[in-house]
């Protein structure tokens, strides 16, 4: 596997027999196998996940898909506003929050299961080819103090439900593939807008389930709240990725 972080929350991910491009926002996605499909997941509608470039892929890559949390409303008003093609709009799956879909991929048989986001739209756990990988999308512990006690409160119990339905799928998904109840590549938010509560979310994922290598995203480019995470947790400089540029590649 091969993993270039594109930008943001922005990762193409390179399987033995497939792409999955998540949450493209900007960025240079680097030249594609032509014999390798590739799926195009969006988590929810937010600008900064969402771009609808992502359609024009298909005029370049025939063999690609697309899977649209069902925020991402494509009525045909919507379509033309966008510009996406009937072609581009034929090959657009549409998922809803706590789903589970099976789809043949090169071969393969790719599961994908939504979790609800603590925010707009869903997270992302993916399973094939023995593997496990998460997308956060912005499902977070959105802790904004400035919301007040009841906000916090009430997103504590939202993010803490959300952890729970991921544990449950991961273990579902390992017992699926007859594989360890382990994710492989997680990407989740490090968010520096959060202040001291920056942490929180990707702290409470690593205490719900367990992960190989994790890749904060959502940084809007401070790059030095993941220097700041791993000098503050030492024992997790093997899990938590240093991600330092847009475009970085890590072989996995
Ligand atoms: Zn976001």
């Amino acid at each position: 596997m091969t993993l270039t972080f594109l930008a943001h929350s922005g990762f193409l991910l390179e399987w033995e027999r497939f792409y999955t491009l998540f949450d493209y926002e900007r960025g240079e996605i680097p030249p594609l196998r032509a014999d390798k499909p590739l799926l195009v997941f969006v988590s929810h509608n937010h600008a900064d996940h969402f771009n609808p470039v992502i359609f024009s892929l298909l005029a370049r890559y025939p063999d690609t898909r697309f899977f649209l949390a069902r925020d991402v409303a494509m009525t045909p008003r919507r379509r033309e506003k966008l510009g996406v093609s009937d072609e581009a709009f034929a090959r657009v799956t549409t998922l809803r929050p706590d789903a589970a879909l099976t789809v043949g991929v090169a071969g393969e048989t790719l599961m994908i299961r939504t979790v609800k986001s603590t925010d707009a739209g869903v997270a992302y756990l993916l399973g094939c080819e023995g593997r496990l990988v998460y997308h956060a999308g912005d499902c977070n512990w959105w802790h904004w103090e400035s919301e007040g006690a009841a906000y916090c409160g009430n997103m504590a119990a939202l993010y803490g439900r959300a952890m729970e339905k991921l544990a449950a799928a991961v273990a579902l998904e390992a017992q699926r593939q007859g594989c360890a109840p382990c994710i492989d590549v997680a990407m989740a938010p490090l968010d520096p807008r959060l202040g001291d509560a920056y942490a929180m979310g990707v702290e409470k994922l690593l205490r719900t389930v367990s992960v190989k290598k994790l890749f904060p995203m959502h940084l809007w480019g401070e790059f030095g709240a993941v220097t700041r995470y791993r000098a503050a947790h030492p024992q997790r400089a093997e899990t938590v990725m240093p991600i330092t540029r847009d475009g970085e590649v890590f072989p996995l």
